[in-house]
């Protein structure tokens, strides 16, 4: 099924993309291999030494929404095969994180993002398939700051509280994926859609500066998928999509109060995430999921079969090459390649 090529690729998958540069500066990015490599230099520094990483798949600055998608529908679809998939969009602020998962507000078909466009893959699947009835629940919440908040919740002022972890939730879906959060029942992309606005409305409830606060808290969007074949065989399996806080280092002379709290806890919590994943690639006995809020959420569709894929975004600008190379030493790190 939509399973087999990817058995075939193993289960953690490493992708970067580089978004187009935005002034006239110089880019840092020297060289994209199609083979999933990439080349970067400091312009500032150009006689120094190149430095090349090797990913699974390098997206340069002309790459579609599209052309993303395509390489990782199979991965999603094998969502409809029982199997848990996590979807991480990490980089520093400003890389194209959102864009690549939401897209653009301005709704043109070619900027659709990886959620919606994976959410009309799932729906489409659904509908098609004969032999197997589907059922798809939607979640999302945000982790900020170690606290985990609902953000479907009808009335945003009651969504902030201690998530309490259960083996099975409401629905009887296995695992801790996220306990206690609204869990929608949804027939359409559409449905998804008018959540995903509600989602949004709620996290800016939450916060007089919108922008600061989604930039420096994780949102994560969930899909449950609910299968029952003919003889009455059931299978229950979920797909994360996660848009990252941003993974810039926040000058410790400057940052103070609330804001080196939240940089604190971003940076805890990214390098936690990166310790799982290496554990995972290194089929490490012991993998530290305890470590934080995000890796406990997602501990169920983290490892064992639970396939996974990092899509690491990089800003070209010459004045983000030390964010450049430390995303895409992040990205290295919890490579298997
Ligand atoms: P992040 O979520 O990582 O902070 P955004 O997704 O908000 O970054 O991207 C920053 C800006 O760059 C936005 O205006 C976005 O529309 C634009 N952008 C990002 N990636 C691309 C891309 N691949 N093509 C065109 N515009 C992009
Ligand atoms: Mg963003």
């Amino acid at each position: 099924l939509y399973n087999i090529l990817q058995e075939l690729k193993g289960n953690i998958r490493v992708f970067c993309r580089i978004r187009p540069i935005f002034n006239s500066q110089e880019s840092c990015i020297e060289y994209i291999g199609n083979d999933g490599s990439l080349m970067v230099f400091d312009p500032y520094r150009p006689h120094n030494t190149r430095k090349v990483f090797q990913f699974n798949k390098v997206f340069g600055p002309q790459t579609t929404q599209c052309e993303v998608y395509n390489e990782t529908q199979a991965l999603i679809r094998s969502v409809m095969d029982g199997y848990n998939v996590c979807i991480f969009a990490y980089g520093q602020t400003g890389a194209g994180k959102t864009y690549t998962m939401c897209g653009t507000s301005t709704g043109l078909c070619e900027e659709t993002g990886i959620n919606h466009m994976a959410l009309n893959d799932l729906f489409h699947i659904s509908s098609v398939r004969e032999d197997i009835t589907y059922e798809i629940y939607v979640q999302m919440v945000e982790i900020y700051n170690e606290i985990v908040r609902d953000l479907l919740c009808q009335d945003a002022t009651n969504s902030k509280y201690p998530f309490e972890f259960h083996p099975k939730n409401a629905l009887g879906f296995g695992g801790l994926s996220i306990p206690n959060a609204t869990m929608q029942s949804v027939q359409s992309s559409a449905d998804v859609l008018n959540l995903m606005r509600l989602g949004e409305k709620n996290r800016a409830f939450s916060s007089t500066a919108m922008n600061h606060r989604s930039s420096r808290s994780h949102s994560v969007l969930t899909v449950h998928v609910h299968g029952k074949d003919m003889s009455g065989n059931t299978t229950t399996s979920c797909l994360h999509l996660v848009d990252l806080a941003g993974s810039e280092r926040v000058d410790k002379s400057e940052a103070t109060g609330d804001t080196l709290k939240e940089a604190q806890f971003i940076n805890k919590s990214l390098s936690c995430l990166g310790d799982v994943i290496m554990a995972l690639a290194q089929k490490n006995s012991h993998i530290p999921y305890r470590n934080s809020k995000l890796t406990q959420l997602l501990q169920n569709s983290l490892g064992g079969n639970a396939k996974m894929l990092m899509l690491a975004h990089v800003s070209p600008e010459a004045d983000s090459y030390g964010e450049t190379i430390s995303t895409l030493k992040f990205a290295q790190r919890t490579s298997t390649v």
